[in-house]
């Protein structure tokens, strides 16, 4: 049997066009795929193949190629023409079009067991959506699958399908903080990735880490209020100096909506850090942040929680690993919400109160400047450290 989810953001999508503050043809570095360009190179000689060919820029990020459109002075895609037309739907149609173009915001992915219809929050009307949706769910179609864990089923992504629905319980479990739940995925995903490295992963494992997670839920928070779980600051500082660079894009693009000042001046953030001192003098800055700008937080836990649900399910995670890992998928998706929640907490030091649309506005700047951009997947490349998650795992506990 295949289940279909769909995000219901997606169902109640419409395309607000001209009225849409982050407009996907404006102000954005639309990437052009391998089969597009090869496409372009085998359009017959012309005027149009020489303006498509010319107007793109190739660049590279941490020694990754990118091929874009030219953006125009005032931050339109070239093609975008005075009438609000893309110029090469207009000439050729929309076969013609970046894959990008072509779908977005919509994202499909497909298994042997799953099928997934969901959207990319770098669309505001998605990401507002989203964040406002007050259902527990946020697929549709999600009863045809069973929602319980009694056992795990039979066929190639048994496993996946296994987890899946256990990382869907564990975020509805809406009366738990964030931080507890991202910490405890954390901790049995790192488990699960231990017995898989060992090739020690059967059901009755799996069965045994996952089955009882209100219990663990409880334990962790119990463990948190009683101080016995805290944060390491020497390993905070450095996940939060990780977040810091990612975020340093993103922080100039949000600048523009938000009197937002230099984090490196008001969080007081050394250039250089060398020593355990250095990382600790960053995490007090960071948690102080933090912890002054968490009143703001309250009303957008629910949205909060919608998103890093849409997140963990764009990242493939668990039913569709990056790579075949989990541990990439889930590091990833922390790390995007990692870096809106620390954008989210400038914001409110600047504003004073944040709302539904800060939220989603920070979201939408969060995945664009993330989308292109490899910094993330070439960071985990290079540092091997970043896949041990127990390093930064208590981090995490500042989210909530
Ligand atoms: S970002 Fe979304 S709502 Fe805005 S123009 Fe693009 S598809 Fe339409």
């Amino acid at each position: 049997m295949t289940t279909t989810y769909t995000l219901k953001a997606i169902d109640e999508f419409t395309c607000i066009g001209a009225d849409c503050e982050d407009n996907c043809c404006k102000k954005w570095q639309v990437q052009v795929d391998p089969e597009t360009l090869d496409r372009w190179q085998h359009l017959a000689k012309g005027s149009l193949k020489d303006q498509l060919l010319r107007e793109t820029t190739i660049s590279t990020l941490d020694g990754e190629k990118i091929t874009s459109i030219t953006i125009k002075d005032n931050g339109n895609c070239y093609h975008l023409d005075d009438q609000g037309l893309c110029g090469i739907q207009t000439e050729l149609g929309a076969d013609s079009l970046p894959n990008i173009c072509n779908n977005f915001p919509r994202q499909h992915y497909q298994s042997d067991t799953t099928n997934i219809h969901s959207g990319s929050m770098a669309c505001p009307e998605i990401a507002r959506i989203v964040v406002e949706n007050t259902d527990a769910n946020i697929f549709s179609k999600i009863e045809a699958k069973e929602n319980s864990l009694n056992h795990i089923g039979k066929g190639e992504n048994a496993l996946e399908d296994y987890l899946d629905t256990w990382t869907r319980l564990v975020m509805q479990t809406n009366d738990i903080p964030i931080s507890v739940k991202l910490y405890y995925i954390g901790k049995v995903t790192n488990d699960l990735n231990a017995y898989a490295e060992n090739n020690e992963l059967d059901e009755k494992t799996v069965v045994e880490i996952c089955k009882n997670f209100q219990n663990y839920l409880g334990d962790i928070l119990t463990a948190v209020d009683n101080k016995k779980l805290s944060v390491d600051s020497v390993s905070a500082g450095w996940f939060w100096d990780i977040i810091y660079n990612f975020s340093s894009k993103t922080f100039t693009k949000l600048s523009k909506h938000y009197e937002l000042v230099d984090p490196v001046v008001t969080l007081n953030i050394p250039k250089q850090k060398k020593s355990a001192q250095d990382f600790k003098n960053l995490y007090t800055q960071v948690s102080k942040l933090l912890a002054d700008t968490r009143p703001q937080f309250t009303d957008l836990q629910l949205g909060l929680n919608q998103y890093l649900k849409t997140l963990f399910i764009n990242m493939g995670f668990p039913w569709n690993p990056i790579g075949g890992n989990f541990i990439a998928s889930y590091i990833k998706s922390v790390f995007h919400f990692a870096s809106t929640w620390y954008l989210l907490a400038l914001v409110a030091r600047s504003k004073g109160s944040l709302d539904s649309h800060d939220l989603a506005r920070v979201i939408v700047h969060v995945e664009r400047d993330y989308f292109h951009n490899p910094r993330v997947a070439n960071a985990m490349k290079k540092n091997p450290a970043l896949f041990d998650i127990e390093n930064y795992l208590s981090s995490l506990l500042d989210l909530h």
